[in-house]
């Protein structure tokens, strides 16, 4: 069924078949505010529409069509986009203003990008590393898009369709990994076959291909699409864990180590919301679908209820996390006292004779490493989780 909808005119399509009530609940409208027309007539919340009918909802608010709409906070024209936590509203212009200022201040804030610095942008075909890597081009940084294919089938298959699309139509360089061609396994066999979890393994094997890209084609620093939802969430499940090593080192920025290149999120400050609307303001063309692996993990159910204290008291999220940086990581940082050395097989960064990555794919394509491991190599196996020390191990998954 076709819904006309006004303030701004435009057509949706909804399932028909059923009560006015429920076509404005689905759609999130107060029936107190609105007209619901058909042809000439006027109908309640308890007339049906059938699928061939068309529908117009007319806003009701006296004061004109002008009034009910919020008014950008920069430059009071009709406004696109709500940031409640900021209470803000912005209109295309300004709120693309005010995402890239939001970068530049975390850009600036942890010293991550420098002007000369070659910067590889993990980009998943996601909003979120799309939209950085848009923002970063039009700064004017010297950027290269990284793809690892981690064959999740159809959902895989089009994320790496509109990445390449995007490098495209901006003339940018996009290097390709496919997990299954370099290491002989896709994810959804890993998950499968081995110790770890499917997400556990799956940010194991982006952490690791993200810093050998970067340093096999000399890269300064990786930059990754992680916002402020994502950082928020991990800042939770860490905490009800008191994961005092992850914690000390979720930070927006990583710096570089022998054998590790700098990690940078330059969208810390800016929510899921956001980065959505920047994308589809810019359009930016990003998969929508979450991945189909992702169901039940444990990340998105503290997404969730980041996002009820959020919906009751806007700005909750970025207190926790942006107070986090502020005021408690200082109290959470410890010293590494640890030496890496080269992994025997890949000769990656680890604390043990091989790195977590070769320990998983040794596992998962029932291969042995060497001389049986020793036994605190065993140990870390068998934990779900990278040892804390190995610095892309910072975040948990799954
Ligand atoms: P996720 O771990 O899926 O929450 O993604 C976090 C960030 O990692 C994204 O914003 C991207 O920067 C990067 N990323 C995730 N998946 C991929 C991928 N398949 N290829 C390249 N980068 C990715
Ligand atoms: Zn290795």
């Amino acid at each position: 069924m076709k819904v006309r909808l006004r303030n701004p005119d435009r057509e949706i399509e909804v399932p028909g078949g059923r009560k006015i009530h429920d076509v404005l609940g689905e759609l999130g409208i107060n029936p107190d505010t609105v007209l619901v027309i058909r042809e000439r007539e006027l109908l309640t919340r308890e007339d049906r529409v059938a699928e061939q009918d068309l529908i117009e909802i007319r806003p009701v608010i006296s004061g004109g069509a002008g009034d009910n709409r919020m008014k950008c906070r920069r430059c009071g024209g009709p406004a696109v986009v709500e940031v409640r936590r900021h209470n803000a509203a912005f209109c295309r212009g300004c709120f693309l203003h005010h995402v890239h200022e939001q970068v530049r201040r975390a850009i600036e804030a942890y010293d991550m990008l420098r002007p000369e610095d070659r910067v590889l942008v993990a980009v998943s075909g996601g909003k979120d590393s799309l939209a950085l890597w848009d923002v970063l081009l039009e700064f004017g940084y010297r950027t290269d898009g990284l793809y690892l294919g981690l064959g999740i089938g159809e959902y895989s298959r089009r994320s790496g369709e509109l990445v390449r699309a995007f490098a495209r139509e901006r003339g940018a360089h996009l290097i390709e990994v496919a997990l299954e061609r370099e290491y002989g396994f896709d994810v959804p066999t890993a998950g499968k076959r081995g110790s770890r979890s499917t997400c556990a393994v799956c940010g194991l094997s982006k952490r690791y291909v993200f810093n050998k890209a970067a340093l096999d084609h000399g890269y300064d620093v990786v930059a990754t699409g992680h916002n402020l939802d994502d950082e928020a969430a991990t800042l939770l499940g860490n905490t009800l864990r008191w994961q005092t090593d992850f914690i000390a080192r979720q930070f927006p920025v990583l710096p570089a180590e022998e054998g590790l290149a700098r990690k940078v999120k330059p969208l810390y400050r800016l929510s899921e919301l956001e980065t959505a609307a920047y994308a589809f303001l810019r359009g930016i063309d990003y998969v929508v679908e979450e991945c189909p692996l992702v169901v039940g993990n444990t990340q998105l159910r503290y997404k969730e209820a980041m996002n009820q204290l959020e919906a009751t008291s806007p700005g909750t999220k970025a207190q926790f996390f942006l107070s986090y940086l502020d005021r408690a990581a200082p109290l959470f940082a410890t010293q590494d006292d640890v030496t890496l050395t080269a992994c025997e097989r890949c000769a990656q960064p680890t604390t043990g004779r091989f790195c977590a990555f070769c320990r998983a794919q040794a596992q998962i394509l029932g291969e042995r490493l060497g001389a049986p491991p020793a036994e605190r190599e065993v140990a870390a196996e068998s934990a779900d989780e990278v040892m804390p020390v190995e610095i892309y191990a910072a975040e948990r998954s799954g």
